[in-house]
């Protein structure tokens, strides 16, 4: 029987998970983990510092446990506790996850997780449109047939796949890489009724049109699928790195100054 491990970052009582755990449940034994309340822009932290509860509760009809800590922490609990899944699903993330932005990102960071125990992993994220109700529907479908896709052929090991859907009724499938997709204004200063600064973490996205990145496919309405790797080392530029850097590294030969 296939094993599906899903969790997110929006926290087990986010409708976007009950939708994605409920669509794969066609596909496979569905277990879900996810976070006690809201873990939005952790990333990929993990908790060392402090004991973690691992508690049953039911979402729907489905057996799921929730877990005081970060997306992460999820699905490594998970894994410990009932073994390495089939298929790691993360999401659905309420908004998009895209661009350079996936390096704040929970949802994706959960897929990560299970890429790093050699499980074939994708994060799912809707973006939200202010006049259109949410609607879980098309990314739900679009993760049950992704998934079957995953299952069938596989990952390469390291890589894991970051799924943005559009609002609405997606038009197709587009396989994309990252846009830059920075933020405008992402830090607000304001003065708080005691007379003391405080800052909130906001800002607009900066457009990036160019076609074939995940920005791109998402505005067209298509479902964005962007294959991304953990081993961030830059091979490309990796020479003119040693290059420019010749003098420090030609220094480690020189006798030890006493
Ligand atoms: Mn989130």
């Amino acid at each position: 029987m296939t094993r599906i491990l899903v969790s997110n970052d929006d926290g087990i009582w986010s409708p976007g998970i009950r939708a994605l755990a409920e669509a794969l449940e066609e596909l496979g034994e569905v277990l879900v983990v996810a976070p006690d309340v809201e873990q939005s822009a952790m990333s990929h932290a993990i908790t060392i510092r402090r004991p973690l509860r691992y508690r049953k509760t039911k979402i729907g009809g489905l057996n799921a446990y929730r877990v005081d800590g970060t997306p992460a922490d999820c699905v490594a609990l998970g894994v410990a506790n009932h073994g390495p899944p089939d298929l790691v699903v993360s999401g659905i993330n309420i908004g998009s996850n895209i661009g350079f932005n996936v390096t704040h990102s929970g949802t994706v960071a959960a897929a990560m997780e299970g890429t790093l125990y050699k499980i074939p992993s994708i994060a799912v994220s809707l973006r939200l449109k202010r006049d259109l109700p949410m609607d879980f529907g098309p990314a739900a479908d679009a993760a049950a047939a992704l998934s079957k896709v995953v299952l069938r052929d596989g990952l390469p090991e390291g890589t894991l796949l970051n799924v943005n859907v559009p609002p609405g009724q997606p038009k197709g499938y587009r396989v994309t890489r990252l846009s830059v997709h920075q933020y405008q204004g992402s830090v607000l200063r304001r003065v708080d009724p005691e007379g003391e600064e405080y800052y909130w973490m906001t800002g607009d996205p900066v457009a990036d049109e160019r076609d074939g990145y995940d920005w791109a496919a998402i505005e067209q309405e298509y479902v964005s699928i962007t294959p991304l790797k953990l081993d961030l080392t830059d091979l490309q530029r990796l020479p003119d790195v040693e290059k420019s850097m010749r003098e420090l590294v030609a220094r480690e030969a020189a006798p030890a100054r006493g």
